[in-house]
């Protein structure tokens, strides 16, 4: 029987191979939700999909886009947002 909090189906069960041959189950959480932009909430591409302890271990360029705002907002609305500072309308960094 697995230990009490290994019972619970919200943990993803990961089946191992040991070198003895045996199976092994490890228990992992499942991921996070996508990341959304901070205004319209669409799903953010070039954000990964991972905890945040595995989120350390990347690179920072391959944690979020590499532009102003990127992992954040959108392009649509970094883009709008950009159109307004220029007119004047509000002001962003
Ligand atoms: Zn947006």
């Amino acid at each position: 029987m697995p230990r009490p909090r290994h019972r619970s189906r919200s943990l993803r069960r990961i089946y191992v191979r040991t070198p003895g041959g045996r199976t092994v189950i490890h228990y992992e959480k499942g991921k996070p939700s996508h990341a959304r932009c901070a205004i319209c909430g669409a799903i953010l591409n070039g954000v990964p999909r991972l905890r945040p302890v595995e989120l350390r271990k990347l690179p920072k360029s391959l944690r979020r886009p590499e532009r102003m705002y990127g992992g954040v907002v959108c392009p649509k609305c970094l883009k709008a947002l950009l159109k307004q500072t220029i007119r004047g309308t509000i002001s962003i960094a």
